[in-house]
């Protein structure tokens, strides 16, 4: 039930946009393959790469798609895009607005994802399954809830949640709404609502969205169901060893959590009015960190002498808190990295093609998600 899975990563280069075509002279990515790419002169090697020329629907079908499965047998799965403002992350993932998307074919991965999941259990049925959301941006070190209305009414009175960490060390957002949906539309109908609040709230703050990261999570939780389909009320066929029924008679919580992650160029930083003007180098600090725990696992992973590993501190920001199951955890995880084929985005493009190079090497180690509550209880009658 539990296996070793490298974290798979995907390169996705957006088209020229008008303005660049004007200035570009030449693309600084060539020679792509199905799984490769050149940066000027340079080879990266990838599981999956798409050029412009792909669509939202071939991105889907070789990436996400192939997660769905997995899902619905009780495993997390984690999607993240990274990249710099304007790569195409939100396109990508499609964490905006969608009614504003007129053309089907533009939908990015959630919208696709939500809809396929609906369409592969049975919804109109309590005692089969059940569909819950949640959806949250972290902006600095503070964590906001995007469905909360309370919040919504007040932009400005916005109150940052906790991580928290439960005793078998599953991480939680304190206080976080979690709204259980019968179907897609009303997944996305919130997912759009609170991708608008993102904005809005973020414009107040004179940060932009690209300063913020935004977690979408879909949670599935799938009832023991006899031969007949009618779930077994008592949880176990005591006729049957305890091994044995646990895979038919437990509960089966999967998690889906979808990341859009900020901008992750430089930001050149001025000083405040009335302070010495100074001028420096600033990342987002989740990011940062991300790219930390991302550079330590991957070399534990080169490393694989059997020593044991090295540290890992998830702690050390919100976002990669947040992250820890899918970052060398329980999760199979699929890491897009959203490039700009622009000559004037080069620095960035190669510096986010030396990052995903990187997050290929961690491994993570994803299991059945069986609520373990029923057994536990049948195993004190005896
Ligand atoms: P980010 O979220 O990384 O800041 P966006 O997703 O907002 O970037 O994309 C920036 C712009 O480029 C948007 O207008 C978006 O529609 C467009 N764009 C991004 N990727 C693609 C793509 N693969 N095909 C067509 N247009 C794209
Ligand atoms: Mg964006």
């Amino acid at each position: 039930m539990s296996s070793s899975s490298q974290v798979k990563v995907a390169v996705r280069v957006r088209p020229l946009l008008t303005k660049e075509r004007s200035q570009s002279k030449s693309q600084t990515l060539t020679d792509f393959s199905s799984n490769a790419l050149s940066f000027k002169g340079t080879q990266f090697t990838y599981d999956h790469v798409f050029s412009s020329t792909f669509t939202q629907t071939d991105l889907y079908a070789e990436t996400a798609a192939p997660m769905l499965r997995p899902f619905l047998d009780g495993y997390n799965v984690t999607i993240m895009a990274y990249g710099q403002t304007g790569s195409g992350k939100t396109y990508t993932m499609g964490t905006n607005d969608i009614s504003l998307q007129s053309n089907e074919d533009e939908l990015g991965l959630i919208p696709r994802f939500v809809t396929d999941l609906f369409a592969n259990i049975t919804t109109n049925d309590p005692t089969k399954s059940c569909v819950s959301i949640s959806f949250l941006e972290i902006y600095g070190e503070d964590v906001y809830d995007l469905m909360n209305e309370d919040r919504i009414a007040i932009t400005n009175a916005r109150s940052s949640l906790s991580v928290r960490e439960d005793i078998k060390g599953g991480v939680f957002i304190e206080g976080l709404k979690e709204i259980p949906v019968t179907c897609a539309l009303e997944a996305l109908k919130a997912l759009s609502d609170g991708s608008k609040t993102r904005i809005t709230a973020s414009t107040a703050m004179n940060a932009g969205s690209s300063r913020s990261h935004a977690v979408f999570t879909v949670t599935l939780v799938q009832y023991p169901q006899d031969d007949n389909g009618i779930q077994n009320q008592n949880g176990f066929d005591d006729n049957l060893p305890i091994e044995s029924s646990i895979q038919t008679e437990s509960r089966l919580v999967s998690k889906l959590t979808f990341v859009d992650l900020a901008g992750s160029e430089r930001i050149k930083k001025t000083g405040a009015e009335g302070q010495r003007m100074k001028e420096g180098i600033q990342i987002n600090g989740g990011l940062f960190n991300l790219g930390q725990v991302i550079n330590s696992l991957a070399d534990d992973q080169k490393l694989k002498s059997g020593k044991g590993s090295s540290f890992v501190n998830y702690r050390n920001s919100k976002l990669t808190h947040l992250l820890k199951d899918a970052l060398g955890g329980n999760s199979q995880t699929l890491f897009v990295a959203c490039v700009s084929p622009a000559e004037s985005n080069e620095s960035e493009t190669y510096s986010t093609l030396v990052y995903a190079r990187q997050a290929r090497n961690i491994q993570n180690k994803p299991i059945m998600n069986i609520d373990q509550t029923q057994l536990e209880l049948r195993r004190l009658r005896y």
